[in-house]
């Protein structure tokens, strides 16, 4: 059994509540910040445990704090990135609509290492229940006297609003957020200036996913030492994973990193194996952004190491870089699934969602777009492949922000590791066109 410390209480009876909630031991961690601790030791802890982003990029979240400029005399900020919208991640939702109060004691306790008077949860507009359920749990936080001025007659002060995005994918890039937070359109920043630097109305500003900021709270009331035992190597503590597509189990799922991916998959603790007896095809491990897996890649690396659910280990081996943990958004898919239907589907939001600043992104996103829909449809041409492959190579790496390598990565891999599915799709347009899933045309 994996250790639990996200979702040890949820299901405690009322534990959305504020009473229940503390009644279990909630806010001992802002107790023992505020009345027993400096702020640096609080970013001394976080550093120790080894905590990395949570988001999808895994940037360890102690550096980060220690980036934050505390002498410049501006205001600091922190700002959560409640603005999950990654195809196949669901696990922020789970956590504030559940166990609210952790995400706020989190919050208070990460602002107060940082010395932030006035800090932010950027929540997607399509979680609108979940904004009220924020709203609502804020306002017993500052009844209770967790908010506000003077907390715990320390002369802390700390201001805390949830926001609610407009519905924009791009506004979870964190310096879209920023922009969007700030009232103008939600086009992303050239970095550098990090936001660490010049974030929120150019103040030093850290931006940290939900479950990242969650994870405080058990790092003070422990020990970072003890949160970097959990896990493996530089993947340390747990993650929350979101597990959907042809499994038995789908669901929320808090993992010690460093499982097998073959436990995760085939155990009844977790996904308990296929949901239809039928054979695994393909994993996405991460989320959309990162690249798929072939069924021989899944339980084996390249090498014949045993997979296992941590940052380095889920990378398909076309690329050396970035977490392909990615946000947790773990998609299984059985031989009935069509990997050129999947990679348009993909490349279809990508489109919607790009800001169209740079026009790799702007224009390339469209041509991927466009390329696979007649693929998929019976309509393409031998040399589409090659071309589908140049479109995306001149998108990655290019642009301003990662969204255009998030919409390359998934196509890359479809043709490395399923060419000979593209192929069929254009060899064989009369087996394709009858199977009754005709898309609309883009
Ligand atoms: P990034 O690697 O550019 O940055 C990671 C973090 O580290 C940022 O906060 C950045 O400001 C900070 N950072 C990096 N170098 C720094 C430096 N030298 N000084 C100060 N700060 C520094 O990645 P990103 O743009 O934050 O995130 C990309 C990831 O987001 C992708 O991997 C994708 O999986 C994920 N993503 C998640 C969702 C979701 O819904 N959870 C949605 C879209 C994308
Ligand atoms: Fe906008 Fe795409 Fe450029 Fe990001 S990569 S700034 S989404 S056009």
């Amino acid at each position: 059994m994996s250790k639990k410390i996200l979702l040890d209480k949820i299901n405690v009876p009322g534990i959305k509540t504020y009473e229940v909630y503390r009644k279990e031991g909630g806010y001992a961690s802002v107790e023992k910040a505020i009345k027993a601790m400096t702020p640096d030791e609080v970013v001394e802890e976080v550093k120790k445990s080894g905590l990395r982003g949570r988001g999808g990029a895994g940037f360890p979240a102690g550096m980060k704090w220690s980036f934050i400029d505390k002498k410049s005399g501006k205001p600091r900020h922190l700002v959560c990135n409640a603005d999950e919208s990654e195809p196949g991640t669901f696990k922020d939702r789970y956590l504030m609509e559940f166990i609210p109060h952790l995400l706020i004691e989190g919050m208070i306790t990460s602002s107060f290492a940082l010395g932030a008077n006035l800090s932010y949860i950027y929540i997607r507009g399509e979680y609108m229940w979940v904004f009220k359920i924020l709203e609502r749990a804020i306002a017993e936080a500052k009844a209770a006297g967790w908010l506000g001025k003077n907390i715990l007659g320390s002369g802390y002060d700390l201001e805390l609003h949830v926001h609610c995005g407009a519905g924009a994918y791009i506004c979870g890039e964190e310096t879209a957020l920023i922009e969007s937070l700030e009232g103008k359109r939600g086009n992303p920043r050239i970095k550098p200036p990090f936001p660490a630097v010049s974030g929120l109305w150019a103040n030093p500003t850290v931006v940290n996913n939900v479950e990242t900021i969650a994870s405080v709270p058990w790092i003070i009331n422990n020990s970072g030492d003890d949160y970097a035992k959990i896990g493996i190597g530089r993947s340390t503590g747990t993650k929350l994973i979101s597990a959907s597509g042809h499994v038995k189990n789908p669901g929320v799922y808090e993992i010690e990193l460093g499982l097998s991916v073959d436990e995760f998959m085939n155990s009844d603790e977790y996904l308990g194996g296929m949901s239809s007896n039928r054979p695994l095809k393909a994993l996405v491990p991460g989320g959309s952004s990162v690249p798929i897996l072939p069924a021989n890649l899944i339980f084996k690396t390249a090498n014949g190491e045993d997979r296992l659910m941590t940052y380095e280990s889920l990378s398909d081996g076309g690329f050396a870089t970035g977490s392909m943990l990615g946000s947790g958004g773990f998609i299984v898919y059985d031989d009935t699934a069509c990997v050129v239907r999947n990679t348009w589907n993909f490349a279809r939001f990508y489109h919607h969602e790009s800001c169209g600043q740079c026009t790799p992104c702007r224009e390339g996103t469209g041509w991927l777009e466009k390329v696979l829909w007649r693929i998929e449809n019976g309509q393409g041409r031998e040399e589409d492949i090659d071309l589908l492959w140049s479109i995306q190579s001149k998108i990655e790496g290019n642009t301003i922000c990662p969204l255009g390598d998030a919409a390359s990565w998934p196509v890359a891999a479809a043709i490395r590791h399923f060419r000979e599915e593209f192929e069929y799709h254009v060899r064989f347009p009369e087996r394709i066109k009858n199977r009754n899933h005709f898309v609309a045309e883009p």
